[in-house]
C-alpha cells in the first residue's frame, strides 16, 4: 500500500509530497558492507553466520579471487530444528576457536547475523558474550546483523559501527573538545580531511571506524561528530546516547556539500570565517574547475534514482546544484528527515521524492520518464540497459572515493561516463 506523506520542515522541498512505497524491493543486504569494512579495519575479521547464499554473495561482491588470507568468511549453518540449537552453538564455538588459533593477528571478531531461519534462531549477542569472555583480553568479539530482512545494502555499516560505540573509551565532561568523523572512508579521503582539519586548526580529530578497532576514539559530552555518510542513523543515535553532539550539515559531496560540512566543524571549533575562506579557496577552485569539464556533459540531462544506497538525496543535490542535472525522481530506501534536513532544503523545489520501493511500479515510472540516466542496483541495471536506458550501479558509488573537494570531479565523472558510452554507441 502506497501513501503520500508531507515532510515536516518548512521550505519548498520539505513541503513537497514524498511517495511512500512498501512493496517488493530490489537491494543487496547489509552483508555487502563487509567488503569495504574489512578493508578499512585491518585488525578485524568478519565471520558471517549464514547460508551458502550468504557465502556466494560475499564472494561475488568481493569480486576477486582470494589468494591471501582473507579477513571475512562464512560459517555455514545447515538446516536444523530447535532441538539442535545446542549443537549449533557448539559448532559456532568450535569454528571461532579454530579461526582464532589459526589467525592470531585477529584482534576483533565480528559475528555477523544473516536471514536464514536457522541463523535467526541463534542468539548471536549471547554467543559474542560467551566467546568474548573465553578469548579476552586478546580478542574482542562483537556482533551485528547484516540480514536482508532487517537491513538494506549500506545499513550493514550502520549496524557494525553502532556495535562499536559501546566499547569506545569514555571521555570526562572536562576533556578537551574532540571531533569524530563518522563513516568508513577510503584512507586517501580520510587523510585529505585530516589535513584540511589541521590546516583549519582543528587537531583533535578521529574517525569511526579507525584503521584498527584497537584505536577506537574516546567519546563524551565534549565530543562533536560529523556524519560522512547519510545511512548511519543507529550509530548517530548510539553516539548521542553517550553524550556526543552531531554537527548538522550537508554531506561532503561536491564543493557545496564539502564546504558546508567543514564549516559546521569550523564554526563549532571557533575557526574565524576569514581563515576558513583562505584555507579552502584553493581546494574549492580546483574542484570547481574539475566540475566545469563535467558540467558541459551533464547539464540538462535527466536522472532517476532508484532506492539503494541512501546516498541518493545528497548526490541528487550535488548533481542538480553543481552540474545542472534534472531530477526526475529521487528514491531512497529510508529518508532520515533529521539527518537530511539541510539536504532536503538544498534540493530544487518540486523534486519528486520517494521512500521505500515497489519495484514494478517504480520501473513503470522509469520507462514512462525515459531518463538519460538511472541509478539502480545491479539486478535492475542489465534489464534497463537492454531496454535502451543508461544506468549507473549504485554500489559503485559506495566503493569509490567520492567525498571531498579532490574527488568532486571523479564523482561527476562516474555519472558522465555511462552517458558518454551511450552517446558513442548511438553514433
Ligand atoms: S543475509 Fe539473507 S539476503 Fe543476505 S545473502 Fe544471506 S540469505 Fe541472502
Amino acid at each position: 500500500m502506497n501513501a503520500i506523506a508531507p515532510l515536516s520542515a518548512a521550505n519548498a522541498v520539505d513541503c513537497a509530497p514524498v511517495l511512500k512505497e512498501r512493496g517488493q524491493r530490489e537491494v543487496f543486504c547489509g552483508l555487502t558492507g563487509i567488503i569495504w569494512l574489512h578493508r578499512k579495519m585491518q585488525d578485524a575479521f568478519f565471520l558471517v553466520v549464514g547460508s551458502r547464499t550468504c557465502a556466494h554473495l560475499l564472494q561475488s561482491a568481493a569480486g576477486v579471487m582470494i589468494f591471501a588470507e582473507p579477513r571475512f568468511a562464512t560459517a555455514i549453518m545447515e538446516e536444523r530444528d530447535l532441538a539442535g540449537l545446542a549443537d549449533a552453538n557448539e559448532e559456532l564455538d568450535r569454528i571461532v576457536d579454530q579461526l582464532l588459533a589459526r589467525r592470531p593477528e585477529i584482534k576483533s571478531l565480528f559475528l555477523v547475523g544473516s536471514c536464514p531461519s536457522e541463523v535467526i534462531k541463534l542468539d548471536l549477542s549471547k554467543a559474542a558474550q560467551r566467546l568474548g569472555a573465553k578469548h579476552a583480553p586478546h580478542v574482542r568479539i562483537l556482533n551485528y546483523s547484516g540480514s536482508g530482512i532487517e537491513t538494506t545494502f549500506t545499513e550493514g555499516e550502520d549496524a557494525c559501527l553502532a556495535s562499536l560505540v559501546p566499547i569506545m573509551p569514555s571521555l570526562a565532561a572536562n576533556a578537551p573538545k574532540n571531533l569524530i568523523v563518522v563513516g568508513s572512508l577510503p584512507d586517501i579521503v580520510e587523510d585529505q580531511f585530516r589535513r584540511l582539519f589541521a590546516e583549519l586548526g582543528i587537531t583533535n580529530v578521529a574517525s569511526l571506524p579507525e584503521r584498527a578497532v584497537a584505536d577506537l576514539p574516546g567519546v563524551g559530552p565534549n565530543t562533536r561528530f560529523l556524519l560522512a555518510q547519510p545511512f548511519l542513523g543507529d550509530t548517530a543515535q548510539a553516539l548521542e546516547e553517550r553524550g556526543a553532539v552531531r554537527l548538522d550539515a550537508l554531506f561532503p559531496f561536491g564543493v557545496e556539500g564539502t564546504t558546508n560540512w567543514l564549516h559546521a566543524a569550523a564554526a563549532e571549533f571557533g575557526v574565524a570565517d576569514s581563515h576558513f575562506d583562505a584555507v579552502l579557496r584553493p581546494y574549492q577552485d580546483r574542484a570547481t574547475t574539475a566540475l566545469a569539464h563535467q558540467r558541459a556533459r551533464l547539464e540538462g540531462r535527466s536522472i532517476f534514482f532508484m532506492p539503494d544506497s541512501q546516498l541518493e538525496v545528497p548526490l541528487a543535490r550535488f548533481l542538480a546544484n553543481e552540474l545542472g542535472m534534472r531530477l526526475v525522481e529521487v528514491g531512497t530506501p529510508y529518508l532520515h528527515r533529521r539527518h537530511l534536513a539541510q539536504e532536503l532544503a538544498a534540493l530544487p523545489a518540486g523534486v519528486m521524492l520517494s521512500e521505500g520501493q515497489d519495484v514494478d511500479k517504480q520501473l513503470d515510472r522509469v520507462r514512462a520518464a525515459k531518463p538519460d540516466l538511472t541509478v539502480c542496483g545491479l539486478g535492475l541495471a542489465n534489464p534497463l540497459e537492454a531496454e535502451g536506458l543508461s544506468t549507473k550501479w549504485a554500489i559503485e558509488l559506495v566503493f569509490s572515493p567520492i567525498h571531498g573537494f579532490d574527488q568532486a570531479g571523479d564523482l561527476a565523472e562516474l555519472f558522465a561516463r555511462p552517458l558518454r558510452r551511450r552517446d558513442v554507441l548511438r553514433v
